[in-house]
């Protein structure tokens, strides 16, 4: 071998297995794999992304000023304090660069979501899971494992794929017991969702001190994970570090565009809020009802448990070949639990019939 080699670390990472879309012999599919929104993208949204068409030629505006500005009216926020990203996922890998790397520690819970760790390790540091309780994050045992080596702590709130949240106390409790020099990442990817009393998605600990910041993106309820927005909301020195590394016009003109839009659409938010109220609901009694139990869930998917790594195998097998896509946990440490969007009324009718079916064959056995 006498190529570049990378750093030890880069192939340390398991390379991210997206949610498929496809699946063979299958000719309509439906894809429950990957959180998208339920009612596809808001139609303002397509419109402003197409309107820019003719002016593909230009670089955007590296600063997403306009898009900030927007951010800033609907959320409430000092649009000084946004930082625009290629998805919330660039923001992560920066973040884990900028605070993190060699010798220092990042936690995260042991089911949390899998970026931190590619974007942890990437960074050069030590990615630490600490166990959950109930598959939620353990304010004490997160405490427990901080040692003058931690720099950051990464908490998806709710989480995926779990669906699991903490209350709105525990993280300030979280962030009290943490000392402060190292930062709180909340990623509140689902924060519309929420149907919990007592929660907040990151504002309040972001404002009350220079040590938290706050994720979000446009590619869950908002449908536009194909365009890769998202953003922060951190204090002023985050912003600053932040916008010395990000890519220079990291968000794209249609993107930025698009944003604009999707914040602008009336009623999507409620609307899309109401639906997964409801289908949540009425999927995880669907799938209970036929003996899977599932967790609760704060967010638009839940995890489905199947007991056994061979009959969520085989559930998943059956799913397919009835043209139905949902993750597989194996990644996660779940193999025993299938992660399920939930998608239009009509998605969650076939995949309560279609698991209904399931649970009847011989693959249930298992
Ligand atoms: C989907 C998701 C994101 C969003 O990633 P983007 O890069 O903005 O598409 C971030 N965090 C969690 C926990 C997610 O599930």
């Amino acid at each position: 071998m006498t190529g570049p080699r990378p750093r030890p670390e880069v192939l340390k990472i398991a390379p991210y297995v997206a949610g498929e879309s496809k699946t063979p012999g299958a000719n309509r599919v439906v894809k429950l794999s990957s959180n998208e929104g339920a009612f596809g993208v808001p139609p303002g949204a397509a419109a402003a992304a197409a309107a820019v068409a003719q002016e593909l030629h230009r670089y955007p505006d590296g600063g997403s000023a306009e898009l900030r500005r927007a951010i800033g009216v609907r959320f409430g926020l000092d649009p000084a304090r946004i930082v625009c990203g290629t998805g919330s996922d660039e923001l992560i890998q920066h973040l884990c660069h900028i605070y993190g790397g060699p010798g220092s520690d990042i936690l995260m819970s042991m089911h949390g979501f899998t970026m931190y760790q590619i974007a942890g390790t990437y960074a050069g540091s030590r990615v630490i899971k600490v166990p959950e309780r109930d598959l939620t994050a353990d304010v004490d045992a997160i405490l427990a494992a901080v040692t003058p080596a931690t720099r950051l702590v990464f908490l998806a709130n709710p989480n995926n794929p779990t669906g699991s949240l903490l209350a709105q106390s525990a993280v300030v409790r979280l962030r009290r017991g943490l000392p402060d020099a190292v930062l709180l990442v909340l990623d509140a990817a689902y924060a519309e969702y929420v149907d919990q009393a007592e929660y907040d998605a990151g504002a309040a600990l972001v404002d009350a001190g220079d040590n938290t910041v706050m994720l979000r993106t446009f590619s869950k309820v908002f449908g536009l994970g194909g365009l890769r927005v998202g953003w922060a909301y951190a204090p002023a020195g985050v912003v600053d570090a932040l916008n010395r590394v990000r890519g220079v016009f990291n968000v794209n003109l249609a993107a930025q565009a698009a944003a604009v839009a999707a914040l602008a659409e009336p009623q999507w938010v409620e609307r899309s809020r109401a639906h997964n109220s409801e289908w949540r609901a009425r999927l995880s009694a669907a799938l209970q009802a036929v003996g899977i139990k599932v967790w609760p869930s704060q967010g638009n998917f839940v995890l489905a448990d199947f007991a056994t790594a061979a009959r969520a195998a085989a559930a998943d097998a059956w799913l397919r070949q009835r043209g139905i896509i949902v993750r597989a946990m194996g990644a996660y440490d779940l193999p025993h639990c299938l992660r399920i969007t939930v998608g239009t009324a009509e998605d969650c009718a076939l995949m309560a019939e279609t698991l209904h079916g399931f649970m009847g064959s011989p693959g249930a056995e298992l």
